[in-house]
């Protein structure tokens, strides 16, 4: 079991978790995380669970919603009020009236929404929970193992992953500056920007080159919030040498900034956010890794077990005593599965599920409740058959985004166009076999363009009057059922 905290740290994580605990029996409470590596659907998947909830939206697998228990679901004022609130309706603005996907997470953020309901056992007498949803960047989730690591571990690890296949080629830059450094050298200023500078680039084509899934921390360096250009975000991996401990070296500068950065950054997210959870959604754009290949894929599966390792987070043995383990369920959501046809959504479903066993295995994962799912939080696809001599194959439709593939101007944004999906295999295994590589969205007719990456322009929602009809989406209903079914029986 790691220990994230101090003494004294744990003393004030009691704290709060007492007066947590103390509203709690006042008022239920279920604080919910939403995480995920950047673009993997926390946005979209917020505003829709929100959206679904307040207007009633199709969930016959939510049972609360199914079985008329829920009177209503209402926005409330949040409770912490040093935290940006989720912006809510303007996400929902753009999805329902401008048809363009909302602004993706940056930062964290917290909405409050209070759902008043029937139990299950029936009787006259209403029932509030209030559901506090904190939406935070999955790259802040991954710092927290580095708050068990020295500088020098840190460095290490980081140039060791930095030199396997496909990040290799995109490390080049760095390791070329980085090869001129030398731990002994006088500490400077713009030796250390400099280092930061090609050190963040690198991260950054990692995650452009749909290595998104994959470990990168320190995640401030991609998701830098309000930090950007502070001196905990400045530092860099240095190559070890003689020297480096000395006062003054470049070495005990970058290692005293790696420090401030779990104290300032790393520790306080922890304390003021992690360890208050009670339930968590990570979502995950598994289709992309499938896409960028075998290499991608085995990245993701080792960020899925260093994402378990976060939950497993110690606290000392008083705290744990005192206090249940605070996160007792964790659902891992696969999203975008509106680009499959749902014939896949199983597929895709034991795909994770497998990864999630082995990374369980692996991290020698106890305590909580863990689940799979594929979902899409907004369905922007519809199915179809296409004919072609004597076959009928299993078309999706959408409208894309407009947009250039393979130089071309393709897509107006404003036409329906049918689509192949991409196969995923029986066999979760063969994801890992470059021979049998998953290929995402293929045009039809087939050209040789390449639509894996593809977006679909969120769909158009009508319904009668004036008013939206909710969201389409699909299985978002199970994961509310496991997210906080059992609170409302
Ligand atoms: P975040 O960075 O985790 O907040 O990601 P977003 O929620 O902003 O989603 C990133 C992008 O993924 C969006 O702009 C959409 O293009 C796409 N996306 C997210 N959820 C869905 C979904 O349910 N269906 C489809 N088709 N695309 C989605």
């Amino acid at each position: 079991m790691i220990s994230f905290s101090s003494v004294a740290e744990e003393a004030r994580i009691a704290a709060r978790a007492l007066a947590d605990f103390g509203s709690d029996l006042i008022n239920p409470t279920l604080r919910i995380g939403v995480t995920g590596l950047s673009r993997a659907g926390k946005t979209v998947f917020l505003t829709a669970l929100v959206h679904n909830l307040i207007r009633g939206g199709r969930l016959p697998v939510f049972e609360a919603m199914a079985q008329g228990r829920i009177a209503s679901a209402r926005l409330e004022p949040q409770p912490d009020d040093a935290v940006p609130r989720f912006d809510y309706e303007a996400h929902l603005a753009s999805l329902l009236e401008r048809r363009v996907w909302p602004q993706s997470t940056r930062r964290i953020s917290e909405l409050r929404l209070v759902i008043a309901y029937q139990s299950a056992r029936g009787g006259a007498r209403e029932n509030t929970l209030t559901l506090d949803l904190v939406d935070y960047p999955g790259e802040w989730l991954l710092d927290l193992p580095l708050l068990h690591m020295s500088y020098a571990d840190w460095s290490a690890e980081t140039i060791e992953r930095s030199r396997q296949p496909l990040r290799a080629g995109l490390a080049a830059a760095w390791h070329a500056h980085l090869a001129t450094l030398r731990a002994y050298q006088p500490a400077s200023e713009p030796n250390a920007r400099t280092a930061a500078q090609f050190f963040t680039a690198y991260l950054r084509a990692c995650r452009d080159e749909r290595l998104a899934m994959s470990l990168l921390p320190p995640g401030r360096f991609l998701m830098p919030g309000d930090l950007e250009g502070s001196p905990a975000l400045t530092f860099a991996p240095l190559l070890p040498g003689e020297g480096g401990k000395r006062a003054g070296s470049l070495w005990a500068m970058m290692e005293r900034r790696f420090e401030a950065y779990k104290t300032h950054v790393v520790r306080p997210f922890f304390r003021e956010h992690f360890a208050r959870l009670d339930r968590q959604i990570v979502l995950i754009d598994a289709l992309s890794a499938f896409n960028s290949g075998p290499q991608a894929v085995k990245e993701l599966e080792a960020s899925l077990a260093a994402i378990l390792d976060c939950f497993r987070v110690g606290r000392s043995s008083w705290m744990r005593a005192l206090f249940r383990p605070r996160i007792d369920r964790i659902l891992f959501a696969a999203t975008k599965a509106d680009h499959l046809h749902h014939t896949s959504h199983d597929r895709l479903e034991r795909i994770l599920a497998r990864m999630v066993e082995r990374a369980i295995g692996r991290a020698t994962f106890e305590g909580a409740l863990v689940d799979v799912i594929a979902l899409a939080a907004v369905r922007a696809t519809r199915e179809a058959t296409i004919t072609r001599g004597r076959d009928s194959l299993p078309a999706i439709i959408g409208t894309p985004e407009a947009g250039e593939h393979a130089g071309k101007q393709v897509f107006d944004g404003e036409t329906e166009t049918a689509m192949f999906p991409g196969d995923l295999p029986e066999e979760p295994d063969a994801l890992f076999d470059p021979a049998a590589a998953f290929r995402g969205l293929a045009a039809a007719p087939s050209e040789n363009a390449d639509y894996r990456f593809l977006r679909f322009r969120p769909p158009a929602v009508r319904g009668p009057g004036l008013v939206p009809a909710t969201l389409p989406h699909i299985r978002l209903d199970r994961a509310l059922q496991f997210l906080l079914g059992d609170r409302l029986a």
